[in-house]
């Protein structure tokens, strides 16, 4: 082959760490129809297949171009027979007859709109499906159904900076020297959430756990919370990190729905305005590390999911180290890692820096 028409194609990392992966996704066509087989396989339990599809679309979203051919697609990581033959059927046709007929499936449809409530997953949402209920009911469910039309809105980036203002506002009048920090989607760069993820803490050693309580006594004191899901504390310093990725942290948090008012909001309330009552509700999740564990907190609930799954996986796989929310752990070395920045833990694991607008794996 001729080297001046043959452009040199840089080897694509299995790794969502090391890759970049922007909001902008030029294969988008591609992506939807993998995470729709990833979810029909994880309703099926299929859990290797669904990762899979996952990984594969995380590897496609990192990409700088679409695909155009199948060529294109045939060297790169994760990309195996089934979603070949996806991809082929898409640039053929412009859609997958796979993907519309589980999209056109009673059980996938009413599934994925029970999941879509708030607190279910997909053990509720089956046991709902095997009872016959096959939409939703007024007043059977009452605590997923509070503020249901709501929270299955989208959150814009101005709402997500009103909330950020009330509650730097709220965690300052508390504690001067409190520190809080958006995190999740909106601080990948995201426009649009399911939520509004913070985290808040104190340089005071201890204090943290009490700061979030007086938050949240302080949020309900100014008639902002709709409801409060508190989950104290049950953090453990002598426990070596859990590198698995669906293990829960130990802090404390709290999932909240909170009321936010179209005042606070530059430009107005997102298409909510539209029924006069001037506010709505807004799902917005707070976890209070100790300080110590604050970068490691930082790094795990930024995310995306695929990013952070790959970051345990390379650390585990590649430098035989266990990474979690709380703490990093060298096996080798039998030590843990200390970490004041995001910074420090990819130097630790001996990766290049990604900035969290580059993490949406
Ligand atoms: P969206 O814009 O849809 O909210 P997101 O990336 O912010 O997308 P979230 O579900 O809000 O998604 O989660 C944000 C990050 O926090 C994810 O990386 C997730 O792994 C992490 N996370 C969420 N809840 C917990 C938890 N209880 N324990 C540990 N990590 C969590
Ligand atoms: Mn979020
Ligand atoms: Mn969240």
């Amino acid at each position: 082959p001729d080297a001046t028409t043959s452009t040199p194609v840089a080897k694509v990392s299995q790794y969502a760490c090391q890759r970049r992966t922007t909001t902008a996704n030029s294969n988008k066509i591609f992506t939807d129809a993998f995470e729709v087989l990833a979810e029909s396989y994880e309703f099926n339990e299929m859990e290797g297949q669904s990762l899979a599809f996952r990984r594969a679309a995380s590897v496609l979203r990192s990409l700088p171009s679409k695909i155009q051919s199948l060529r294109d697609a045939e060297s790169l990581p994760f990309l195996g027979k089934h979603s070949i033959a996806v991809i082929e059927e898409i640039l053929q046709c412009g859609f997958s007859m796979e993907v519309q007929k589980i999209l056109s499936n009673e059980r996938f449809k009413t599934l994925k709109l029970f999941m879509s409530v708030f607190g279910v997953g997909l053990k509720t949402a089956e046991k709902w499906y095997r009872k016959g209920l096959l939409s939703f009911t007024r007043g059977l469910f009452p605590t997923g159904f509070l503020h249901y039309g709501d929270i299955s809105r989208a959150v814009s980036k101005a709402e997500a900076q009103a909330l950020g203002n009330i509650i730097d506002e709220t965690v300052h009048a508390i504690t001067s020297d409190a520190l809080l920090t958006l995190t999740g989607g909106f601080r990948r760069g995201k426009d649009f959430g399911h939520d509004v993820d913070f985290i808040v803490t104190t340089p005071e050693m201890g204090k943290e756990e009490h700061l979030l309580t007086a938050v949240i006594e302080s949020l309900k004191h100014q008639g902002l919370i709709l409801y409060c899901d508190y989950r104290a504390s049950t953090f453990d310093m002598s426990r070596l990190p859990n590198h698995k990725f669906d293990a829960m942290d130990h802090f404390a948090k709290c999932f909240l729905i909170l009321r936010l008012d179209g005042s606070r909001v530059e430009g107005g309330l997102c298409g909510a305005e539209g029924d006069g009552r001037g506010w709505r509700a807004v799902r917005v999740d707070l976890v209070s590390p100790p300080m110590k564990q604050y970068a490691f907190t930082l790094l795990g609930w930024t995310g995306s999911k695929q990013f952070e799954r790959d970051l345990r996986r390379f650390a585990q796989k590649e430098r035989h180290m266990l990474l979690d929310n709380h703490a990093l752990y060298d096996k080798t070395k039998r030590e843990l890692l200390a970490a004041t920045t995001e910074q420090d833990i990819f130097a630790h694991l001996g990766l290049q820096y990604i900035e969290p607008c580059q993490r949406n794996a």
